[in-house]
């Protein structure tokens, strides 16, 4: 629909942010400068529990902190997090990646039940001067003027118009299609997710996020506070997308083939919570967008796309979108002048996919290493093993890859390479078995070499793939 080119006293705000989620608040949040109008319009109307990001990088964390969101939070049951764990099986001993490793970065990540985050946010981004929320207010189409410049959304109810429109509504956004950019979509597997009460003491290392090894799928747990000071923890196990059967069959999946593979302590909690409730779940996509802004509007957060949980870093590239955005926009006033809002748009653009881009390629490259479904990317597992348990410096580097310090894919592969190295090492002393423990024999010892070399050609190929992306985007 086309509508003429509104005036300021016509206009409904100055900004128009699509979805009250994480991103929105934290969108609305960085703009609000105490004289422009922001208005959150949100599909739903209070907020329907669901499984989503609950651990959050030092990174992101560092973010809400600057936009202070953090105390608020912590009110909420939010609590500090000191880096990752990652377990190969119950008898051996745990590798420790904990942040501090990492240098010039804030030591600590983050972590709260979703519904509980996305609750605590909201309350924060109410109290900003000039912001208000909309609720049941689901848009359903962009309004272009007649110079084919975004000025507006119509919901079910009305006609909404503003100097910019920005897009945060998650994954399945509806905003995407409807300003025209695609993206490619890939379900990769499931997350059953359960909450186990008081649980995060049964943790090897009950301030950190555990990544336990063994099932078809990496199984992360990790604490999520609570209220009156309990100290819960979240399992979330990956599943294949050939799941069926919906809870009930999650249910007996998770007990048949994943509980024997966690220590006998968590275990327990974890059969305990599936006596009580039945498990959420959550489809595990990948979703890649190449484009992300148009004169008057821009896409933010999930919206943008997303990349397999593993690697926890969605909401930390959801909060440094918003912050981005807020500090490029920082002396535009009203957003009224179109070619300074564009330029700005621009270069967030270029700044994001930049950020992004390396998230990609490890939540991709992790996930295929902890499953471990090939020979090439077992041998890759244990490689990696051997590099973190041999110094700290490889164990701040991966984490400031992870955590969102680091974003350089000439690290990512140089990195991977390093891990493959070490993997090619652990393959000529016979670790790399199907069964872990087991040596491998002839054969298998072959298949993991070929698939190092294949799996390191196919980095390769998608790190130069990004990087001539990245340059003839920051050249356009
Ligand atoms: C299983 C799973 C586990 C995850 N774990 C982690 C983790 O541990 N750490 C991490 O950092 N990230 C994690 N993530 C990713 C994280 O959940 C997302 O990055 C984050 O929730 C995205 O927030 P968002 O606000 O962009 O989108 P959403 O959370 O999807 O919110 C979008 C909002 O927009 C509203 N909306 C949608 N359409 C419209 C419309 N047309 N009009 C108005 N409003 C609309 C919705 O109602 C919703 O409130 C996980 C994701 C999954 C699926």
């Amino acid at each position: 629909m086309d509508i003429q080119h509104s005036t300021d006293e016509t206009l409904d705000a100055d900004v128009i942010i699509v979805g009250g989620g994480v991103t929105g608040c934290a969108m609305a949040t960085a703009l609000a400068d105490g004289k422009r109008k922001i208005l959150i319009l949100e599909a739903r109307t209070g907020h329907k529990p669901r499984f989503a990001g609950e651990l959050l990088h030092p990174t992101g964390t560092q973010v809400l902190d600057d936009l202070g969101f953090l105390p608020t939070l912590r009110k909420h049951g939010g609590v500090d997090v000191d880096g990752f764990a990652v377990v190969k099986s119950p008898t051996i001993p745990v590798t420790r990646l904990p942040y501090g490793e990492i240098e010039r970065q804030r030591p600590t990540g983050f972590a709260m039940e979703h519904r509980d985050l996305v609750n605590g946010m909201r309350e924060w981004t109410e109290k900003q001067p000039g912001v208000r929320f909309l609720f049941n207010e689901k848009v359903e189409e962009v309004m272009r003027n007649a110079q084919g410049r975004v000025c507006g959304v119509r919901t079910a109810q009305k006609v909404l118009r503003a100097n910019l429109v920005l897009g945060c509504d998650g994954r399945h956004s509806k905003i995407r299609p409807l300003l025209g950019l695609s993206e490619e979509a890939r379900l990769l597997s499931f997350s059953v997710a359960m909450r186990f009460p008081d649980g995060a003491k049964h943790l090897p290392c009950p301030t950190f996020g555990h990544i336990f090894l063994g099932a078809w799928g990496p199984m992360l747990i990790y604490p999520i506070g609570g209220h009156n000071g309990s100290r819960d923890a979240r399992g979330c196990f990956d599943v294949t997308r050939e799941l069926s059967g919906g809870p009930k069959g999650a249910s007996e999946l998770i007990r048949r083939e994943y509980a024997p593979h966690l220590p006998p302590p968590l275990a327990k909690a974890l059969l305990e919570s599936l006596d009580r409730e039945p498990p959420q779940i959550a489809a595990n996509e990948a979703i890649r967008t190449a484009k992300a802004v148009l004169p008057g509007a821009a896409i933010v957060g999930d919206a943008g796309g997303c990349a397999h949980p593993l690697t926890a870093a969605g909401m930390t590239v959801c909060f440094t979108d918003a912050q981005r955005i807020g500090k490029l926009l920082a002396s535009a006033g009203n957003f009224s002048n179109a070619a300074q809002v564009d330029a700005a748009l621009r270069r967030y653009e270029i700044e994001r996919y930049r950020f992004v881009r390396v998230r990609e390629l490890l939540a991709d490259a992790l996930y295929e290493v902890f499953r471990g479904a090939e020979p090439g990317t077992r041998a890759i597992r244990e490689g990696i093993f051997r590099y973190w348990e041999g110094s700290k410096t490889a164990r701040a580097r991966s984490m400031a890859l992870l955590s969102g310090a680091n974003s350089n894919p000439g690290v990512f592969l140089r990195e991977y390479l390093t891990v493959v190295g070490n993997s090619t090492t652990a393959v000529i002393a016979g670790e790399t078995g199907p069964v872990r423990g087991e040596s491998a024999t002839m054969r298998e010892r072959l298949d993991s070499f070929v698939g190092l070399g294949q799996k390191s050609w196919e980095k390769a190929r998608m790190v130069l793939r990004d990087v001539r992306q990245e340059l003839a985007r920051a050249s356009a």
